[in-house]
């Protein structure tokens, strides 16, 4: 028997080519569409303005491989951590963050990550495959349906700062923003998604030359060849010249302004050359720092700065007009918070 397609693979025009290739109405696509999108349909059945017959027929001939949230956490803080079964059986992470001000989805892009940043608990999990463009979609989707039932409210912003690299799994990730952001969709606007990349020059500029409406976030832990290099040996191959210059490309195509990840460590970041080299960086083009808190993985390498050293970056900054957050962690003691998705429960 051959195997069932996703259906949730097919856009919408060969969705409604399929039903005409049946003998029905094309607009019978937009219906299935319909639900499989903005009504997030986990089976057939569910289409309960589809006639039984065409319910059958679908049946016969898709699968929808919607994700199933396998494990649930709740923080002291409220925040949210779903560990996702995919339809093969692994799991990735997503977090929902509350604040007053907003609700945030953390969703990831990859089971697992290719990179090797010396100071994340994901990097230490081997890159199983690339997420679909459903699965991310689901991700939010399924975050979106939890704020609802427990904050009364919609999803406000999304981050793709959950397990993996998006820009190694470039083309889902914009598909599945494509429907993130469509109407028939979750009708997000762009402007409430920030994608967060560990710094890849290529990809970078092809953003800029796709006109992405969305945020761009890099980590850039340290504006030093030889320090970045050392806590994130992947970016030997990318040197900060190369990311400068993709991040002049991308401010001059699409003047939105670009937020750098930093975490202050002690002994690795927290000198008055590291805050230089920092400041210079930052005049290159239209930016804003977000100082994060670390949160420690299981072993002693990494430590947080002492509070000193943090002044001394935002003070300096500060006097630089570069804008700067303090960006404290949430999710914590669910390990939920930046660094931590390790699908590890607790
Ligand atoms: N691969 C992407 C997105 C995932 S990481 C990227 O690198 O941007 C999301 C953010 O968490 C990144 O800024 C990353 O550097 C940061 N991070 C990773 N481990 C951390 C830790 N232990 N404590 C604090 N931040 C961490």
């Amino acid at each position: 028997m051959s195997e069932k397609k996703d259906i949730r693979a097919l856009t919408k025009t060969e969705l409604r080519e399929f039903f005409v290739s049946e003998g029905d109405k094309a607009f019978r696509g937009n219906q299935v569409y319909e639900w499989l999108w903005s009504k997030s349909a986990h089976s057939f059945e569910d289409m309960t303005n589809i006639s039984l017959e065409t319910r059958k027929m679908l049946e016969d001939n898709f699968v929808i491989n919607h994700i199933k949230v396998d494990h649930m956490q709740r923080s002291s803080d409220g925040t949210v951590k779903n560990a996702v079964k995919l339809h093969d059986g692994l799991i990735v992470e997503s977090v929902l963050i509350p604040t007053e001000s907003r609700t945030t989805a953390c969703v990831s892009s990859q089971v697992g990550c290719s990179l090797d940043c010396n100071f994340c608990a994901t990097a230490r999990l081997k890159k199983m495959r690339n997420l679909n463009p459903d699965e991310i979609f689901d991700q939010v989707a399924a975050i979106n349906q939890e704020s609802l039932l427990y904050y009364n409210h919609k999803l406000s912003n999304i981050v793709f700062m959950g397990m993996g690299e998006p820009l190694m799994n470039y083309n889902n990730v914009l598909k599945a923003i494509e429907k993130i952001t469509s109407p028939e969709g979750l009708g997000i606007s762009p402007r409430r998604i920030t994608v967060s990349t560990s710094g890849l020059p290529k990809m970078i500029k092809k953003l800029a030359d796709d006109e992405v409406k969305f945020n761009l976030a890099v980590s850039l832990h340290s504006a030093i060849d030889e320090v970045r290099s050392e806590i994130m040996p992947f970016s030997k191959a990318f040197p900060l010249k190369d990311l400068k210059e993709s991040l002049e490309y991308w401010y001059a195509k699409t003047e939105s302004r670009v937020t750098y990840e930093y975490v202050v460590w002690k002994g690795i970041n927290d000198s008055k050359e590291a805050i230089n080299a920092l400041v210079k960086f930052c005049k290159y083009i239209p930016c804003k720092v977000n100082l994060i808190e670390y949160n420690p993985i299981d072993d002693g390498d990494f430590q947080q700065a002492n509070q000193q050293a943090i002044s001394d970056y935002i003070s300096i900054l500060e006097m630089n007009d570069i804008i700067v957050n303090v960006r404290r962690s949430r999710g914590k003691d669910i390990d939920a918070a930046c660094g931590q998705l390790a699908n590890k429960k607790s």
